[in-house]
């Protein structure tokens, strides 16, 4: 039987373990190492599917939690589906809703059975299993269908998170025995900052035969070296002829780096949320728009960037739009941003086909020496 979702390996990096591949899903094929844009609520904040489409955007991520709250999974079922009612028809990943309903912290109580949690809108009492997450991203009418999983909370110690790993182990059978929907099920490996829990858990995600295999429980707070480290570990334990998928990272030095770790693919609200804030991802590193050494400055905010706002915007402009507060702002630099980091992601596949990814590792982690990592948050983007 084959899978609504498959992966083609194209290359393999000689100086790393980058690879170059292919994502054959229902609403098309993609290319990897890629980049995935976060739209939470079925909207990547400020844009309109033109601008992502004028962006070369991928694969757009929809999340269970927050669509199944409003506007409810049936309901974005009775209006065609996810993809009809947000008017993207390329390729959409949703989220389990795992990772938000165990940041509720004391608003959740969690069973073997499931979690009952009370939304942060109104704080009206619902309950979230495998079986329900299931039927949502069915609803949605998603391709790529994340496994509900028990994502803890770093420090955890030992034994809290070997207990995680065992329920998510029997949670993902659980989806795999109830899913009924168009899309393919990725199972999700945790295991905290233990590589023997890693080793584990890798071990028993990767018996079930599955489209692809995400590393979660990282970005969660720990510092970016051992992100790095326990990512690319596990990344090693995952099987060659299936996409690869770390989860909620994160910044560019993130990305290349996760690549040459032989990760395929990458979603964040970073660019977004950054372009709220007024800081612009760039070749040359980071740059903020609020500076006063940018109020008579006529040039792009970038370059090296082709995107709408480079090529018709001065960063004078850019900046006066930002602190008059216009609404205009958000959707010029989200534009930017998200082109920024697809862009990355471009020149990382065209350098590992012309062998020179390392230049582009180097050129990266030069703009970009790595900081802080990246962190999600529930409901921002
Ligand atoms: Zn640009």
């Amino acid at each position: 039987m084959s899978s609504p979702v498959s992966f083609e390996l194209l290359a393999q990096d000689p100086a790393s373990r980058a690879r170059r591949g292919r994502l054959h899903t229902p609403h098309g094929t993609v290319q990897t190492p890629m980049f995935m844009v976060v739209g939470t609520q079925g909207t990547v904040k400020g844009l309109a599917p033109d601008d992502l489409r004028a962006i070369r955007t991928q694969v757009v991520l929809g999340n269970t939690y927050h669509l199944m709250l409003r506007p409810g999974g049936a309901r974005v079922r009775e209006l065609g589906g996810l993809h009809r009612f947000m008017a993207w028809d390329g390729p959409i990943l949703t989220d389990s809703g795992g990772f938000q309903v165990f940041s509720l912290g004391d608003l959740r109580e969690i069973t073997e059975q499931a979690v009952i949690f009370r939304s942060h809108h109104d704080g009206s009492r619902h309950l979230m299993s495998p079986e329900v997450s299931m039927q949502v991203q069915a609803d949605l009418g998603s391709d790529i269908v994340m496994a509900f999983d028990e994502c803890v909370r770093l420090p955890a110690t030992g034994p809290e998170v070997q207990a995680a790993c065992e329920r998510t182990t029997r949670w993902l059978d659980r989806c795999v025995a109830s899913y009924r929907g168009p899309g393919s099920i990725f199972g999700i490996v945790q295991g905290g900052l233990d590589r023997e829990l890693r080793a584990a858990h890798a071990a028993q995600i990767t018996a079930r035969p599955l489209a692809g295999y995400a590393i979660g429980g990282l970005s969660v707070g720990e510092g970016k070296d051992d992100m790095h480290d326990i990512c690319a570990f596990t990344a090693a334990l995952l099987p060659h002829d299936r996409p690869r998928y770390l989860m909620g990272v994160g910044t560019p030095d993130d990305l290349v780096r996760g690549v040459s770790a032989g990760v395929d693919m990458f979603d964040c609200v970073m660019p977004t949320r950054n372009a709220r804030n007024g800081t612009l991802f760039t070749r040359a590193g980071r740059l903020s728009i609020k500076n006063a050494r940018y109020a008579t400055d006529p040039g792009p905010l970038d370059p090296a960037c082709a995107c709408y706002t480079c090529r018709t915007f001065s960063r004078a402009y850019l900046r006066h739009l930002y602190h008059a507060e216009e609404l205009l702002v958000h959707r010029l630099l989200s534009i930017h941003n998200v082109a920024y980091f697809l862009d990355l992601m471009t020149r990382v596949r065209d350098a590992l086909e012309a062998g020179t990814f390392t230049d582009v590792l180097q050129e990266t982690l030069t703009a970009y020496p790595p900081r802080e990592a990246g962190v999600r948050g529930v409901s921002s983007v």
